[in-house]
């Protein structure tokens, strides 16, 4: 896509720090560097989102994904690792090329912070089953 950032980036046209390439898939530095050694893995062909997605992109995609993180904690040496991926603008998605985010974690004041509140109480069992049945018939 030709005004896609990342799409440059593969195409070299924009300059990168590359981890890795083969002839499906990018990984490179994120230029924002949430914590030391976040990377970037992204498909070379484009799809705005996980929604466009082909299977086989995300095989090729999802293949190479625990090769990127056992080299950053080969690397770093993290005390864990957060794999993030935005879809949409709402979701904080900046960039709509997708992109799969790995962030060595490395201790609570990282600048990194997932956090989430459940609420387990107010999905009984058969409300889990309901949902369930609603994704699963939209498959
Ligand atoms: P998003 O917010 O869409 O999940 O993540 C987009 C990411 O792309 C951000 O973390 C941002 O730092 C990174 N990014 C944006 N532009 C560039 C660029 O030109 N080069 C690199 N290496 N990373 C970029
Ligand atoms: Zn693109």
């Amino acid at each position: 896509m030709s005004d896609c950032i990342f799409c440059k980036i593969i195409d070299g046209e924009l300059p990168s720090a590359k981890v890795y390439e083969d002839e499906n898939v990018y990984a490179f530095m994120d230029i924002g560097q949430v914590t030391e050694g976040h990377v970037l893995l992204i498909p070379k062909k484009h799809y705005e989102n996980i929604y466009e997605m082909d299977e086989k992109t995300a095989s090729e995609l999802f293949k190479v994904a625990p090769k990127i993180a056992n080299g950053i904690k080969e690397a770093f040496n993290p005390k864990g690792m957060n794999l993030v991926n935005n879809n949409g603008s709402f979701a904080d998605q900046s960039v709509f090329h997708f992109h799969l985010h790995f962030l060595p974690r490395f201790d609570e004041n990282d600048g990194l912070k997932v956090s989430w509140e459940q609420h387990s109480d107010d999905y009984t069992p058969e409300k889990l089953q309901q949902l369930a049945e609603k994704i699963s018939s939209a498959l």
